[in-house]
């Protein structure tokens, strides 16, 4: 175990947290903000993940995420932060589960900025994975993909959107993953939908009818599609939980000084035994959540079976450390905190991460599913 930041590890974060700052606006913010996302993009963001691929991916991974928290803290954005994870989790996942072929023809316009969006919810199936109506019908070589999509980050302006949908192998119930160019003919998307937070993100509906689709176009096998969605989105949760931990800190900061000047009757806030629990809650919820993430993260990287479960307990622990700190910080600045502004805006957007990602529901039942696999295992283990 070593939690020593390397020295690639400590230029990205100063790197990419310079010109995040030197780019994004400040809160309230309407819409993507393509600035940043493009200077990002053009100094070499996606790059450090595909550099590592044939030099370690382990030291590739782990620069990537020193550079997305330090974009995280500086850009003190939860949409922003979404978006930034939902396109390394599509990078990775052509780096681990794409042809060369499928690398060839998306890699490069990712790593330059080309938004990737990944679709798995539906209109009443959004917390099932496997009960999917999306389809993908194959004769041979070729398809058709049919169904819609919903509540999808990103779906209206994607290059590029892998769509999760049911099919069948060899006669038995299968999950396709299709790397779907968003042009191709018979996808609708609609324009971005207003959302209770994170307006800077844009989020959308799909639907499909008839796409035409080719064994070119899966990522893997049916057969495989489960368990390859299970691992690209238990990245995503593990970003997630990431991100929520350190969304927090800028915000954590300005309270601490907050409450250092606002007094009444030669006291100040911060003198109060309350106010300083609730201020100790938000850094113990974001400390613990961080570590959950990054080891979550390292259990994925190194393939540990048991990150199936941390991933869902670093999402679960991240969301409600971050909302219960959203209610934190609302109940310190007073009414000066309900005003519109930006601790306002931060609150409306923490609430997604209690729904984005998977529910606390979901969560829970998976990691209630692990649990049981790993006592069965040890029971027969013992006897
Ligand atoms: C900001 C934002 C961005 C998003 N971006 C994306 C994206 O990029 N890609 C994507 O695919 N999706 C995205 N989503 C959708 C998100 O993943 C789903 O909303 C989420 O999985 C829940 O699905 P649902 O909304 O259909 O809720 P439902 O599944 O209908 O759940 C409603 C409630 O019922 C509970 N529930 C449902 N089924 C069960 C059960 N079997 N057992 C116990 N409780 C249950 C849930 O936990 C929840 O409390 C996004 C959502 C938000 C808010």
């Amino acid at each position: 175990m070593n939690f020593e930041a390397t020295p690639d590890q400590r230029a990205a974060a100063a790197t990419y947290r310079a010109i995040a700052l030197r780019h994004f606006a400040p809160s309230p913010r309407r819409g993507f903000d393509w600035a940043t996302w493009r200077a990002l993009s053009e100094a070499g963001l996606w790059r450090t993940l595909v550099a590592g691929r044939d030099a370690g991916a382990d030291a590739s991974l782990n620069v990537f995420i020193a550079a997305f928290e330090a974009i995280v803290t500086a850009t003190r954005s939860v949409g922003f932060a979404m978006a930034l994870a939902n396109q390394a989790t599509v990078i990775r996942a052509l780096l681990l589960h794409g042809t060369p072929a499928q690398r060839d023809r998306f890699l490069p316009a990712l790593t330059s900025g080309a938004v990737a969006a990944t679709a798995i919810s539906e209109k009443g199936t959004g917390t099932e994975i496997r009960a999917l109506q999306s389809r993908v019908t194959l004769d041979g070589q070729d398809g058709r993909l049919d169904g819609h999509k919903y509540n999808i980050s990103h779906a209206p302006d994607a290059a590029l959107i892998l769509v999760a949908a049911s099919a069948t192998h060899d006669g038995r119930p299968g999950t396709a993953l299709v790397l779907l160019d968003p042009q191709r003919a018979g996808v609708t998307r609609t324009a971005p939908q207003e959302t209770l937070g994170v307006a800077d993100l844009p989020i959308g509906d799909m639907t499909f009818d008839g796409v035409p689709v080719g064994t070119d176009d899966l990522l893997c096998s049916p057969k495989d599609g489960l368990r390859v969605l299970m691992d690209i989105a238990s990245m995503n949760r593990a970003l997630f939980g990431l991100l929520c931990a350190d969304v927090v800190g800028p915000f954590l900061d300005d309270a601490l000084a907050y409450v250092g000047e606002r007094g009444a009757l030669g006291v100040t806030l911060d003198k109060h035994q309350h106010v300083q629990r609730r201020l100790v809650d938000i850094h113990v919820g974001a400390e613990r959540s961080r570590w959950m993430a990054l080891a979550a993260l390292d259990q994925l990287r190194a393939g540990d079976p048991s990150a199936l479960a941390s991933c869902s307990i670093a999402k679960l622990g991240g969301a409600r450390d971050l909302t219960q700190a959203a209610l934190h910080l609302l109940a310190i600045y007073g009414s000066d905190g309900y005003r519109r502004g930006p601790l306002a805006t931060f609150v409306a957007d923490a609430l997604a991460m209690g729904t984005a990602g998977g529910t606390e529901e979901m969560h829970a039942r998976n990691i209630f599913s692990q649990m049981q696999r790993r006592a069965t295992a040890s029971h027969m283990h013992a006897a």
